[in-house]
């Protein structure tokens, strides 16, 4: 087992491409971390940086203490688990997880001992004897990974390893990942460019743009104190709602309506243009909200374009009068997170209401917000403010 440092690591293409700008990252043993960003952010390329599958431009790897720049991928004592398996298709499922030991010229006894432990772990005894071809998808990864543990390595490296099972399977092989990385306490690094895999999995999860760390910290953390606009409009489903904002004198004023600025918030705050930023669910249908809390936030009605009942809750979609913010940090944001949560037609607000909401599309309702909840960013630079 081992730490992973990454101290000032950058990646420039030989065509000028600079994948990864002075990255700096610790990974403690027995780590489970998650690297996650859009797409062409430069989580493939960190990782294969650790692998020894790509040269490091400049700045340092070490692992286990060690400066590794500079050593063959086989020297690092790593496994990688890729999303196409790369399982051999003649060999059977032991033959294949056997491969690795057979190139470290283990004896006949300790390579089926260790295949068999691993495929114990992994529920692969009963299929020890089949090609892959006779293997479902997620059969075929618990192979790859079977691969990767009976090594022992280091460190798992692990490049979307889930991405081409069906939505069904990849909840399943979550639970399978998870507790088999608890289970050996083998120091992970896994790449994704899915939020919900990146919440659920790992320790802690490294929001990457554009070659750059945006924000590392514990899923929830990321969650409940996004550092800027981007991580707060990556992280979550529905996305985070933005809208254009005002404060002067204590008070907010945005196109849902004028609120009060919580105390904390009026002393940080004097006054001018701002980004609101509320996720769904610090909304909800405000007849639904209990007297004890309603001085907690502040109501204000739309018309429903759109109900989606999800059976737990609904999602609801609204109308509001003026625009989604429209700071150019944002439209840059959009491009990035993709907007895909609203409906076309005009809605600019999605509210996360309990199934109990009795509101019809069509109909006017009254919205309660959580102020406690909302955020603020400054429009110059994308800063949340709260
Ligand atoms: P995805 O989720 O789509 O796999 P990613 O975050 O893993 O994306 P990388 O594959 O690391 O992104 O790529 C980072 C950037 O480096 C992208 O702009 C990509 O086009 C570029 N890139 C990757 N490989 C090369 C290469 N061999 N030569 C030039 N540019 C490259």
């Amino acid at each position: 087992m081992a730490d992973i440092v990454l101290d000032k690591v950058t990646k420039a293409f030989p065509d000028g491409t600079l994948a990864v700008q002075e990255l700096n990252l610790e990974i403690a043993d027995g780590e489970f971390v998650i690297l996650v960003g859009p797409s062409g952010c430069g989580k493939s390329t960190t990782l294969n940086m650790i692998a020894g599958l790509e040269d490091i431009t400049s700045g340092e790897l070490r692992i286990d203490g060690q400066r590794v720049n500079d050593k063959a991928p086989r020297d690092r004592d790593i496994a990688m688990v890729f999303q196409s398996y790369a399982l051999y298709p003649n060999m059977t499922v032991r033959e294949n997880m056997a491969f690795p030991l057979k190139l470290a010229k283990l004896s006949r006894e300790e390579i089926d001992r260790k295949v068999d432990e691993a495929a114990k772990v992994l529920e692969l005894t009963a299929l020890l004897d089949r090609k892959p071809a006779n293997l479902s998808g997620g059969q075929r990864q618990r192979v790859a990974m079977g691969r990767a543990i009976v090594r022992s390595p280091k460190a798992f490296l692990m490049d979307e390893p889930l991405s081409n099972l069906d939505a069904k399977l990849r909840v399943q092989m979550r639970t399978v990942v998870s507790r088999l990385q608890k289970r050996l306490g083998t120091t992970t690094v896994y790449v994704t460019h899915d939020q919900t895999e990146a919440m659920t999995l790992g320790d802690r999860v490294v929001i990457m743009r554009a070659g750059a760390v945006q924000q590392v910290g514990e899923p929830q953390e990321l969650y409940d104190h996004p550092i800027n606009l981007f991580v707060a409009g990556f992280i979550g489903s529905p996305s985070m709602n933005f809208f254009p904002a005002s404060v002067s004198s204590g008070r907010l004023t945005t196109p849902l309506g004028e609120f009060p600025l919580g105390e904390q918030m009026r002393g940080e705050i004097s006054s001018g243009e701002l980004i609101v930023g509320i996720r769904p669910e610090h909304f909800e249908d405000a007849s639904l909200i209990e007297d004890s809390i309603r001085e907690r936030g502040a109501e204000f009605s739309a018309t429903a374009d759109l109900v989606e009942s999800m059976g737990s809750d609904k999602y609801v979609y609204f109308t509001v009068e003026g625009e989604k913010a429209s700071a150019a940090e944002l439209e840059e944001l959009a491009a990035d997170v993709g907007s895909g949560d609203l409906p076309s037609g005009g809605s600019n607000l999605v509210c996360r209401f309990s199934a109990d909401s009795r509101v019809k599309e069509g109909d006017p309702a009254q919205i309660w917000v959580n102020l406690e909840k909302i955020h603020l960013f400054d429009p110059s630079n994308g800063r949340n403010i709260t």
